[in-house]
């Protein structure tokens, strides 16, 4: 069965309602959004009146940061409306989804009104997070039945991943796994399938894992500061960690899920576990529930000096005081690894307080999960799909198994009391040593009621899902920072792990040879790599270095050799095919420009930032958009505009906040570049798009020697636009300066007259403005800025 969604009603427009209609109209599916009339109104009033309440929502909705709309022209595909007035508008609607309070009588009582206008054979869903969905179908109709499901979105919408998917017995299954899939092309979601038990997958576990963290803390007699400290970035998980992540989302919100989990879950082996600690129940008495109520598990203050600080609560006594940071020699081993595997290997085998509390922490969290299975989920990779997907996680709670040893870990576990489900032991006496296994690059998970591993895909998913790590045994080059893999049908991907994806002398070595490589015996290359970011550049230190030891020429030779390669991605004999995902910033940014497809994932922010150090791009980016400029100068506009357009965009260092933007920011082409809605299907479309370019006869580019400049006539408009711009004090007198290098690169250099240039002329124009640049006081001082972490300073 498939799909044809061509409108959605979402019925409510709180925090979830405006956000999932905002993602809806994000991929163009046009929506009408309703929630109640506003109060003190009757029906023939003025509609703006009339849906004040939800025409306020989206508008708060849409300011929100980050924005919960991939572009803004999605906003005119919104519909507003409200219940009493425009409940018949969701006969015109496939799909029909309620998100209003979590009340079943509420959500009952719309039902029946739903049930009145909707047409048939529309799908009917709901976003609840905890109410068992079989009890929202009393009283309703077969038809309406067959049709309804939960659809539970995770907060914000835009941005988690997961999409769980909740049937009852009476749900049509050919409607399931058409939801499904829908979820997981065109919604972009890991879309998993889920029983009808409390909290469905990911609250169940990952609530679970937030009271363990609790429990291990009181435990180990951890400070919530240090807890924080070893449960963010450091094990994979977001910045935010435990604690603030919990006064973010509120700790009433999070008790309420709580309590409910342990009012339903009476079978639960460690159901104590899923109680709240008496001090957090105190905290809650004196509605100390977060930033909603400005103070939580943090609370800020200021110090003798004015300086904002966090004082963090103290347990025993619910006093706040200034954090206590303990420096563990566990962390100083593991922090500046940048593999996250690595990292968890080096933690939780640590003898000091950080792994006591670590292995603690984990153990009950592999208990718990492993008795979870088959009863909420069937097998392993759900649950571990789930908590990555819905909370951001790296790892999966059995991967994370997997790396510390199944067998040695299960002994551990025992010894200590944290007791798993009996089908881990059987497992492992029957020979099977880790949950998850690979076969040529497909993953394959333990699927306990079959006794054997079954792939993790669907045969659909298959072909599109691609993880590079997975192909390790089909590994065919590797230096330090970069490794090339043979992905099957004859394509090669490049993939490298450096300090946020920086591109430095082995990356572009990497690249080089893997383009080699590519040229002798494959149909083409896949560039991508899975770490939390694409790439945030160029390696900005050994530039810094270079240029305040005043070595020149190896400055110079290090550009040359990044634009060399840039050239080669765009030169080579056979397809290159860029999978971007995050920050893919400068360097990263000008190695898209230069491939002959980009399959960047929807959340790609992209951008030519280098503004930001003093410098112009100068690996080819600024030479890419004069080419650009010229080839856009026969589309009817002014042609010192079109130049002025593609000026700005790298003098403003604009940086797209989706992967839809950076089409508008002209750095993504219509036609050849495509966004990829779900980040697992990024590589896989990437390897396919290489052989399709293959296929249809992909012929090695010629260089440019076209290149349309407008001289001296071009470059006065810039430079009056500069003048301008510095006068009224938008810019500073350094970045007027970096703008004029610019303007003037970009207009040809000394040319007079509009003339035709080659890419490599304006390649060396770009390289001699960068080195001069490099070696400015102002852009050092802004490069070392960046370098300690800080934001770019305007000096
Ligand atoms: P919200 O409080 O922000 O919005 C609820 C909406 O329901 C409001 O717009 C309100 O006008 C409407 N409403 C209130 N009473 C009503 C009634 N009697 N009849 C009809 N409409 C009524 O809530 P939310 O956070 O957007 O949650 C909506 C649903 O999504 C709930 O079922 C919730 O459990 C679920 N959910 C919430 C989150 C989250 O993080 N907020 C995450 C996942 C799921």
């Amino acid at each position: 069965m498939k799909l044809s969604i061509h409108k959605v009603a979402i019925l409510g427009s709180g925090i979830m309602g405006s956000r999932i209609a905002s993602l809806f109209a994000g991929i163009g599916i046009p929506v009408l959004l309703l929630d109640r009339a506003a109060q003190d109104t009757i029906a023939g009033e003025a509609s703006s009146k009339r849906n004040a309440l939800v025409n306020d929502a989206l508008k708060k909705a849409l300011t929100a940061t980050p924005s919960p709309i991939y572009s803004k022209d999605g906003v005119k595909l919104i519909r507003t409306g409200n219940f009493e007035d425009d409940m018949s508008l969701i006969a015109q609607c496939d799909w029909i989804i309620e998100a209003i309070v979590e009340r079943p009588d509420a959500k009952a009582a719309l039902y029946e009104q739903v049930e009145k206008f909707r047409k048939q054979g529309s799908i009917v869903s709901t976003n609840t997070s905890g109410i068992p969905i079989h009890l929202l179908i009393k009283g309703r109709s077969e038809g309406f039945q067959q049709h309804f499901c939960g659809t539970h979105f995770f907060n914000p919408p835009r941005y988690l991943q997961l999409l769980e998917i909740i049937p009852t017995k009476y749900t049509d299954p050919k409607l399931v796994s058409a939801l499904v899939h829908f979820g997981d092309l065109h919604l972009g979601k890991t879309t998993i399938l889920c029983k009808d038990t409390p909290g469905f997958v990911a609250n169940r576990i990952g609530t679970h894992a937030f009271l363990s963290t609790l429990h291990a803390m009181e435990k180990t007699g951890l400070s919530i500061d240090e807890v924080d400290a070893l449960t963010g970035q450091l094990i994979g998980r977001s910045k935010s960690a435990t604690f603030r992540t919990a006064d973010i989302v509120g700790l009433d919100t999070l008790a309420f899920v709580a309590k409910g989990l342990h009012q339903f879950c009476i079978d639960d082996e460690s159901r104590d576990q899923l109680m709240l600690p008496a001090w957090v129940e105190k905290m809650l008495q004196q509605q100390w529930l977060g930033d909603k109520t400005r103070q939580g598990f943090y609370r800020k203050s200021t110090d003798a000096s004015g300086k904002k600080i966090f004082l963090s609560i103290q347990p025993d006594s619910l006093e706040y005081t200034l954090p206590r940071r303990t420096r563990f020699a566990a962390v100083d081993a593991a922090k500046n690894n940048e593999d996250i595997r690595e990292r968890i290997k080096i933690l939780l085998s640590s003898d000091d307080k950080a792994g006591d509390f670590l292995r603690d922490l984990f153990y009950r969290m592999f208990a718990y999960a492993s008795h979870r299975v088959p009863g909420v989920a069937d097998n392993v990779h759900t649950i571990d799909a789930a908590i990555k997907a819905g909370f951001g996680w790296e790892l999966g709670i059995f991967e994370t198994w997997d790396l510390m040893g199944l067998e040695t870990t299960l002994e551990k576990m025992k010894a200590s009391g944290h007791l798993p489900a009996s089908w881990v032991e059987d497992m492992v006496n029957k020979g099977n040593g880790c949950f998850y296994k690979l076969n040529i690059g497909k993953p394959f998970a333990y699927a306990p009621a079959l006794s054997e591993y079954i792939p993790t895909q669907t045969p659909q998913q298959e072909r599109a899902f691609l993880v590079m790590r997975n192909f390790a045994e089909q590994k065919i080059w590797e230096n330090n920072a970069a490794r090339v893999y043979h992905l099957g049908d004859e394509v090669i991907g490049l993939e490298w792990y450096t300090k946020m994806g920086s591109i430095g002398a082995e990356v572009l070595e990497g690249m080089q040879t893997a383009i080699g490589i590519a040229e002798k015996k494959f149909k083409g290359l896949v560039i991508a790599n899975e770490g939390p970011h694409f790439s945030a550049g160029a390696n900005v230190g050994m530039i810094l270095m270079l240029a305040m030891e005043k070595k020149h020429e190896q400055l110079e030779q290090a550009i040359k050799i990044f634009q060399d390669t840039m050239m080669r991605v765009r030169y080579s004999g056979v397809p290159v095919v860029i999978a971007p995902h995050g920050l893919s910033l400068g360097g990263a940014c000008e190695m898209s420009l230069h491939a002959d497809r980009i399959c960047a994932s929807a959340e790609t922010y992209m951008g030519l930032v280098e503004m930001g150090i003093g410098v112009i791009p100068g690996g080819g980016g600024t030479k890419e958009f004069v080419l650009r400029a010229s080839d856009e100068m026969h589309e009817g506009e002014p042609e010192t505009i079109t130049l002025k357009n593609r000026f700005e965009t790298i003098a403003l260092a604009k940086v797209s906040t989706s992967a839809e933007e950076a089409f508008e920011n002209g750095i993504f082409r219509e036609g050849r570049d495509l966004v990829i809605m779900n980040p697992n299907r990024r590589m896989g479309e990437a390897k396919q798009s290489v052989v399709s370019l293959f296929e249809e006869g992909y012929r090695k580019p010629q260089e440019r020697t076209d290149i349309k400049v407008l001289g001296k006539s071009g470059l006065g408009t810039l430079l009056a636009g500069i003048h301008i711009i510095e006068a009224s004090g938008y810019a500073t007198g350094h970045e007027a300066k970096v703008a004029r290098k610019l303007a003037y690169v970009m207009c040809g250099g000394e040319i007079s007259e509009p003339a035709f240039v080659s890419e490599q002329y304006l390649l060396a124009l770009e390289r001699e403005a960068f080195l001069s640049l490099c070696t400015e006081p102002k852009s050092m001082e802004r490069m070392q800025s960046v370098l300690k972490g800080g934001k770019p300073i305007r000096n």
